[in-house]
């Protein structure tokens, strides 16, 4: 059984609202921080080395020690809740159950950065969730947790909430950080990083809102108490948001240390494929990562078990690995189709690619007309190798990680299932009368 951290009181009935949540030692880690010094708390995020928990894995303690601390500029912590990758939905669940985790996890991390004025940047489709966080930070304002002179220390801090417009571009920090400052959500070519010029051009910090939670349990318990759970770089719980054929689909908290396999098929987590399927392959962090096939999925290629953690998933490189991403772990039976799952996701980056960069702009559509062909079984053999050139011109060649999601799903489909793109152009009418399963999550 995994540890729980994050999700330890999530069943408690009202934990959302501040009484019950500090009843059950809710804002004593902040309290804690509070009378260490901000070099302290930095200290203890370091060694407990958390990696960000949006998807890039990048180690936080190290993003917070690059923050710049010019004279007389102020600095800001902005949390990115701009969740949109397919198959991603545990910053939801984290927001809607528990918002004073997140709330807490901002006080401390905004005291230990020096920010007096914080923001969460909210996916607009999650409409109903700002609402929810604004009456906890009411309530921790009420308890004097936020506002003026915070338990007499000195320290203030305010957190607005703003919501997103609804393009997963607005993910990208430096897209969120325009659109935060009112302008079209268009990335900005990095470096300077947001750490030396983010927000107004200002000092920023931008993690994700399960980085920013993971920040109380590691005040709790100290940060190598933290770095002692899991397993070598992949240090701490993560949650992961599961669905597609699973029995159990849902948000779980795990501690790095089980195998995809346990994952997949024990009642704890996705409790098994539905009808005795069997497992065709998996995504395992959100969209933009690798497809695997099962047989890889289940072991590395040393033929050893594959882990959930960051380096198990991401064994080989990307020819035969994935990466940990989001946690989104989108689990495929043998009815599904590689080519329709293929399609699917090359319409969604087609629809979300903001349009900047002429590789992603032009390649995603292209991309998207090509799968769509061959799917219906109008497509050629040279349709393929054309797929594979144009996403290998994609990748690396745009300002945002956006062209190399797009990319990436695609060189893996044909890598791994090109058999199934081949089925598709040698069998036109059996494209037409048979289902393959929409992919549907
Ligand atoms: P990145 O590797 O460019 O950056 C990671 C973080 O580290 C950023 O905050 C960046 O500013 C910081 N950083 C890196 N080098 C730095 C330096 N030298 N100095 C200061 N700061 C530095 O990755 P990214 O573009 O932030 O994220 C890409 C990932 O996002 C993908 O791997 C994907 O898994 C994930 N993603 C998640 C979602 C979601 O909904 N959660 C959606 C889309 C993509």
């Amino acid at each position: 059984m995994s540890k729980k951290l994050l999700l330890k009181n999530a069943h408690i009935e009202g934990i959302r609202y501040f009484e019950t949540y500090r009843k059950h030692g809710g804002y004593e880690a902040a309290e804690k921080a509070l009378k260490m010094t901000t070099d302290e708390v930095l200290e203890e995020v370091k060694v407990s080395g958390l990696r960000g928990r949006g998807g890039a894995g990048f180690p936080t303690g190290m993003k917070w020690s690059f923050l710049a601390k010019p004279e007389g500029v102020p600095r800001h912590l902005v949390v990115n809740a701009d969740e949109s990758e397919p198959g991603t939905f545990k910053d939801r669940y984290l927001m809607e159950f528990l918002p004073h985790l997140l709330i807490e996890g901002m006080l401390i991390s905004s005291y230990t950065l020096g920010s007096n004025v914080s923001y969460i940047y909210i996916r607009g489709e999650y409409s109903w969730i700002p609402d929810i966080l604004e009456e906890a930070i009411e309530e921790a304002k009420a308890a004097g947790f936020l506002g003026k002179n915070i338990l007499g220390t000195g320290y203030d801090l305010e957190i607005y909430v703003q919501r997103g417009g609804g393009a997963y571009i607005c993910g990208e920090e430096t897209a969120l950080l325009e659109s935060l400052e009112g302008r079209r959500g268009n990335p900005r070519l990095k470096p300077p990083f947001p750490a030396v010029k983010g927000l107004w051009e200002r000092p920023t910090v931008v993690n994700n809102v399960e980085s920013i939670a993971a920040v109380v349990p590691i005040i709790e318990i100290g940060g190598a108490e933290y770095a002692k759970i899991g397993v070598g770089r992949s240090t701490g719980t993560k949650l992961i948001s599961a669905c597609g054929n699973i029995n159990k689909p849902g948000v779980y908290e795990i501690d790095m240390t089980i195998t995809v396999e346990e994952f997949i098929y024990s009642d704890e987590y996705c409790g098994g494929i539905p009808n005795g399927k069997k497992l065709k392959a998996c995504i395992p962090g959100g969209s933009s990562v690798p497809i695997v096939p099962a047989n890889l999925l289940l072991k590395t290629i040393n033929g050893e078990p594959r882990y959930m953690n960051y380096e198990s998933l991401a064994d080989g490189g990307f020819a035969t690995g994935t990466m940990m991403g989001s946690g989104g772990f989108i689990v495929l039976d043998e009815d599904q189709c590689v080519v329709n799952h293929t399609m699917t996701l090359a319409r969604f980056y087609n629809h979300e690619s903001c349009g900047q960069c002429t590789p992603c702009r032009e390649g995603t559509g292209w991309m998207y007309k090509i799968l769509k062909k061959i799917e219906k079984g109008e497509g050629k053999m040279e349709d393929i190798d054309l797929l594979w050139d144009i996403q290998r011109k994609i990748e690396g060649n745009t300002i945002c990680p956006l062209g190399d999601a797009a990319a990436w799903p695609v060189a893996a489909a044909i890598r791994h299932f090109r058999d199934e793109f081949e089925w598709h152009v040698n069998n036109p009418e059996l494209c037409q009368t048979q289902n393959y399963g929409i992919a549907n999550y």
